[in-house]
């Protein structure tokens, strides 16, 4: 990961030779290095499901005399197509966000609507678990992005939030204004991140524990979907977290000013 590429030449000036640095292609070695890691991941990760599916409809085939069996195998056949469709569409997502002509829908986004959207969509989750979802603060300025992705970015914390908290215990949504910037933090009860694998979260497959992760339907995708979509945003996507006292994710976004807003407002209006 941290390796310098580079092409050297050696070169006579006069008598003497000197070693001349013909070409750094670290920065393109390392793109290269990534998009191969992606695709062996990739194709890693799908052949779990892909091989589970095809189990279980064997084991459906031989057991067609018996319902009980069949309904236990159809309903954890149901559950790996759920997983496969999951990693499916994140591969999709990431992989549009990281082509180099992403092209984003831009609007003025109502940050505290957005908030309140995404939590009734996670309302059902939460309850499932006895899981208090509390939100907090407000924002009257807009971000100026594209709504689809930022409720996206939002949605994979909140969900990871809820899946890796125990049950009967609380997740808060808080929203928070300072100097031209909203902070949208989600801050869980649950069992924190080590803090040498802090940074490392947030890196495509990268998982704590995998067959946690793997067993509550996540995807090991999530957080770089977010860290793309924040960036793309001008923002910074930022973590706490202490083993045993849970996790704060939090979303920091540029704010449009007045004058800007009317500008784009103006914008909207002419197209
Ligand atoms: P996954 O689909 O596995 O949740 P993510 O990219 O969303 O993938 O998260 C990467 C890993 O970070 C997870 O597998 C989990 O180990 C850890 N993680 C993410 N959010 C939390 C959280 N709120 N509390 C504890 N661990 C978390």
């Amino acid at each position: 990961e941290n390796r310098l590429v580079i092409d050297l030449r050696v070169a006579p000036v006069g008598d003497e030779y000197i070693l001349v640095l013909a070409d750094d292609r670290t920065e393109i070695t390392r793109a290269q290095t990534v998009r191969t890691d992606f695709v062996a991941n990739v194709s890693h990760e799908l052949k779990t499901p892909v091989g589970a599916i095809g189990l279980m409809a064997e084991a459906i085939e031989t057991s067609v005399d018996d319902p009980e069996s069949v309904l236990y195998f159809s309903s954890k056949l149901k559950k790996e197509s759920q997983r496969l469709a999951a990693l499916v569409q994140d591969v999709i997502e990431l992989s549009r966000l990281q082509s180099a002509d992403v092209v984003l829908t831009s609007t003025l986004v109502d940050i505290s609507q957005m908030v309140a959207d995404a939590v009734d969509r996670n309302r059902l989750t939460a309850e499932g678990k006895n899981i208090d979802l509390l939100v907090g603060g407000r924002c009257l300025r807009p971000v100026h992005g594209d709504p689809e992705l930022l409720s996206t970015a939002l949605r994979n914390l909140i969900e990871n939030a809820i899946r890796y908290s125990p049950e009967n215990t609380k997740v808060g949504i808080g929203v928070s204004v300072k100097e031209g910037t909203v902070r949208i933090s989600v801050k869980d009860e649950g069992p924190g991140i080590p803090e040498d694998e802090q940074d490392r979260i947030f890196e495509r497959f990268y998982r704590v524990d995998p067959a946690r992760s793997r067993q509550t339907g996540g995807t090991g995708l999530g957080l770089s979907i977010v860290k793309h979509i924040v960036g793309q945003h001008g923002g910074e996507v930022t973590l706490w977290s202490k083993q045993g006292e849970g996790s704060t994710f939090t979303i920091a976004l540029p704010l449009v000013d007045e004058a800007s807003e009317q500008d784009l407002l103006g914008e909207s209006t002419e197209t």
